[in-house]
């Protein structure tokens, strides 16, 4: 039953073939089993989860109307805030808080009978390509537990690899929804800016930070976008506007007479072979079902990357302000207030933090904001004008979605700058505010490991992206015989 779909699970619920209880223990009893190896989760919330199940399954005994995935169980990212339970987003420094408060996606998933598992780890506070930057132990990558399984949510894409859970809530600043999912062989999208609330999310770089769903398959990723999404007066950025018909899109997976357009920088130097082979098999799969593809240029997309590394750090270190010892989390030293919070800030955060910070600060200050700060900012304008421009040719843009496949852990943990170009592809988009997902496009001739495909659609035409992506997987489980994780190695108890 865990190897099920989301879709599938919501089924046998729906039949009374199994109750919301049963499955959200035999999910407990994976964690149980194999978490100790894979480190996906920070909190396990048996008893909450174990009680939100029993409602749902009370509601359903009493005949009431259900939504689609009421009792399926679900693994949130440490970063959202849940009433009552730890959230600590990779840091020390919030070790101990219990917010207060929920989040907009808690709220929604509990009003959706979603059962809430537990917290998965990341890196801290999201900044991160492979869940190192965790104050608690990096999460090993369930295909290869010597290798990274991607970041910053790298828990809740190893969680739904490893059979822990079948949804996952994830957050993406630069790709960290999208580049995880790449290099565990799941699903995963950033919907359009403002098209999940983004109440509860505790901040990275609030111009670029977008909640989206994890998961197995596209129709249960989509399933999970309609639970959580939508306009939220919290959010003062959040669309007011329905939210595209992402799981019509994603059950219709018709792809014939749709213009697929390759972006010409997103390949070549710096990608992997195999996952470039893998990338234009897909291609032809899509065109074999009558898509056509065309070939775009994006000339800016080479300056994405050091843009985005002055913008969100410099979001950052105003965000990051708010952590001084007086409000939340930890409080270390004693003397002056300017004492407490200097001593508590170099403990409570790590050494990429840190990094942020002090870029951000740099880039922020007087004499050097225009050069920097407003230079990254007119290079995001470029970008977003690339995209427009794009999107005259094509309906959708595609590329892989991480240039590499899942590497050693430790391997780049002393290389910021090799860890930042693991997303290079995944950057532009949030760039411009507009939606990308993730898929599996198999597994490398290199090593075997999964490598994604990635989907980009204009702003609020996510169900573009739905569509295209589930035209694809089909394709590739007729092609495999069987869903890419029926490939992994089986995690048992140590
Ligand atoms: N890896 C990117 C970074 O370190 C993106 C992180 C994210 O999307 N939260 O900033």
């Amino acid at each position: 039953m865990i190897k099920s779909s989301a879709t599938q699970m919501a089924a046998a619920l729906a039949k009374g073939e199994v109750s919301s209880l049963e499955l959200t223990q035999l999910h407990l009893d994976q964690i149980s089993k194999v978490d100790s190896q894979v480190n996906a989760f920070l909190f396990v919330d048996t008893e909450g989860a174990l009680e939100q199940a029993k409602q749902v399954d009370a509601k359903r005994q009493k005949g009431e109307k259900l939504s689609p995935l009421a009792g399926v169980p679900l693994a949130l990212k440490d970063v959202m805030t849940q009433k009552g339970v730890p959230t600590t987003c990779g840091s020390k420094m919030l070790e101990g808080w219990r917010p207060p408060y929920d989040s907009t996606v808690v709220t929604r998933l509990k009003e959706n009978g979603v059962v809430i598992l537990g917290k998965t780890n990341m890196d801290e506070f999201a900044m991160g390509s492979s869940t190192e930057n965790s104050a608690y132990g990096p999460t090993h990558n369930p295909w290869d537990l010597t290798r990274i399984p991607g970041g910053s949510g790298g828990g809740s894409s190893a969680a739904l690899a490893a059979f822990e859970a079948p949804l996952a809530i994830g957050t993406d600043t630069g790709g960290s929804i999208r580049q995880p999912a790449a290099v565990t062989g799941t699903v995963g999208v950033k919907p359009t800016y403002g098209g999940v609330s983004r109440y509860g999310l505790v901040a990275f770089s609030s111009s670029l930070d977008q909640a989206g769903p994890c998961a197995r398959t596209v129709l249960d990723a989509a399933y999970l976008h309609e639970a959580i999404g939508g306009y939220d007066k919290l959010d003062s950025t959040s669309i007011n506007a329905p939210i595209p018909p992402v799981v019509a899109a994603a059950k219709d997976g018709n792809v014939k007479g749709m213009k697929i357009g390759v972006i010409k920088e997103l390949q070549g130097d710096g990608y992997q072979p195999g996952v470039l082979e893998l990338f234009n098999q897909s291609l032809e799969l899509l065109a074999a079902q009558g898509a056509e593809i065309v070939e775009v240029s994006c000339k800016y997309f080479d300056y994405a990357l050091a843009a985005y590394y002055l913008i969100a750090p410099s979001e950052c270190s105003s965000n990051l302000a708010r952590f001084d010892a007086m409000r939340y989390g930890i409080r270390v030293g004693e003397g002056s207030a300017e004492e407490v919070m200097n001593k508590t800030r170099q403990v409570g955060f790590g050494r990429e933090v840190k990094r942020r910070i002090i870029l951000g600060t740099y880039a922020l200050s007087s004499g050097y904001y225009d050069a920097y700060y407003g230079s990254a900012q007119k290079v995001r304008t470029l970008i977003s004008r690339d995209f427009e421009n794009a999107f005259q040719q094509a309906d959708v843009l595609v590329s892989p979605t991480a240039p590499t496949t899942a590497f050693k852990i430790g391997e780049k943990a002393n290389d910021p700058i090799a860890m930042y170009l693991n997303d290079i592809a995944t950057i532009p988009t949030n760039l411009a505010g507009i939606g990308g997902m993730s898929l599996p496009s198999g597994l490398a001739k290199e090593d075997g490991l999964p490598a994604g495909f990635q989907i980009m659609a204009p702003a609020m035409q996510d169900d573009r992206m739905y569509k295209a992506g589930a035209a694809l997987e089909a394709a590739l489980l007729t092609k495999w015989g069987k869903p890419i994780l029926d490939s992994a190695p089986v995690l048992g108890a140590k």
